[in-house]
């Protein structure tokens, strides 16, 4: 049995693995589908504090990986299917093996979300993308969209620019919610355009996506927008549907912890975006990965019945 379990491997995953391999409590991670998570989507990470140059998202992933490596950490690149996390031995599936562990460290991040539009599905890889990095040189030349008002369709938006002969962000309100230092940025960027109060009601196109449908939500006024692409940066998802029915949940489906990072279980603590509506940084992340990590080695010497040598 292990004493400790992480399921997933952005930087709360990792981080927590970092700090359990250096408390010897042998952390093994299983990485999950998204290897990294949603650093890896981020081209560079300006604000990650010691990194004054910014350092690429994928850099950041791979250095993590090796520090947890270094202290020890076994990282297995398997994705969980099911959990069963009631007992005081907790029992962890993946396709072709069970895992028992005394703790379970969830770190399964989030995922971009949806606009729900007709021709949304279809065109995803084919025009709509909801990762620059990924596919912004797909766009060289060309016209592209960003739906969104936040910090990433911002960041993203200027991303884009790199590429991309023109971007037009479009906004629900007439009123962005991303920090001002972006504001001034993409509003001084002459590559990018605004249009706001407005939706996207229909993705179109051949092949590919050569138009949007758009609906002016003051007006009501619908026009058709010719465009290559379409990034869509609205919001996240928290990953919870391995968890749902035995960890509760807040009411947008963010796992509940304390501010120990502990769940309504014992010996399950929760940590980085699944359980952060708020803050969703790459920092904050590290900082409840190492949180759950030192919970974690606590609750482990309480169940062997040692003092824990930081109380
Ligand atoms: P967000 O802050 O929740 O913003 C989502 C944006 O999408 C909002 O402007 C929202 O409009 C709009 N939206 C939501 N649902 C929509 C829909 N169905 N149709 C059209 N528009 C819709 O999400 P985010 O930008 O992904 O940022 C998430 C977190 O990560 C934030 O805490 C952010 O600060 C952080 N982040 C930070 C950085 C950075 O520091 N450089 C970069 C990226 C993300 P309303 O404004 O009308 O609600």
């Amino acid at each position: 049995m292990k004493d400790v379990i992480i399921i997933g491997s952005g930087p709360s995953g990792l981080t927590a693995a970092i700090y359990a391999a250096r408390a010897n409590l042998k952390p093994l991670v299983l990485a999950g589908m998204e290897r990294g998570g949603q650093i890896t989507l981020t081209e560079d990470l300006e604000n990650f504090p010691g990194f004054p140059e910014g350092i690429g998202g994928f850099d950041m992933y791979q250095l993590l990986e090796k520090q947890a490596i270094k202290f020890g950490a076994e990282i297995v690149y398997d994705v969980v299917t099911s959990v069963d996390l009631k007992g005081q031995v907790k029992k962890v599936k993946t396709a072709d093996r069970e895992y028992e562990a005394k703790v379970i460290i969830i770190a399964t991040g989030s995922t971009p979300k949806r606009l729900g539009v007709p021709g949304e599905n279809k065109y995803i890889g084919h025009g709509v993308s909801y990762c620059a990095t990924c596919d912004g040189f797909f766009f060289s030349g060309k016209q592209v969209v960003v739906v969104g008002g936040g910090n990433s369709a911002l960041d993203e938006g200027l991303f884009l620019t790199r590429y991309a002969a023109k971007v037009t962000i479009i906004h629900r309100r007439d009123r962005l919610r991303a920090d001002a230092i972006l504001q001034k940025r993409a509003t001084e960027n002459e590559k990018i355009e605004f249009i706001w109060d407005t939706v996207v009601e229909e993705i179109t196109g051949d092949e590919t996506v050569n138009s949007l449908k758009l609906k002016n939500v003051k007006t009501g006024a619908q026009t058709d927008f010719p465009v290559d692409g379409i990034f869509v940066f609205i919001g996240h998802y928290p990953n919870v549907d391995l968890f749902k029915d035995q960890v509760t949940l807040d009411e947008q489906n963010y796992i509940v912890t304390d501010r120990y990072t502990k769940t309504n279980i014992a010996g399950v603590f929760a940590c980085g975006d699944v359980q952060d509506p708020v803050y969703r940084q790459a920092i904050t992340s590290a900082g409840t990965g190492c949180q759950a990590a030192m919970e974690a080695e606590k609750y482990v010497a309480h169940m062997e019945g040692m003092a824990y040598p930081g109380k």
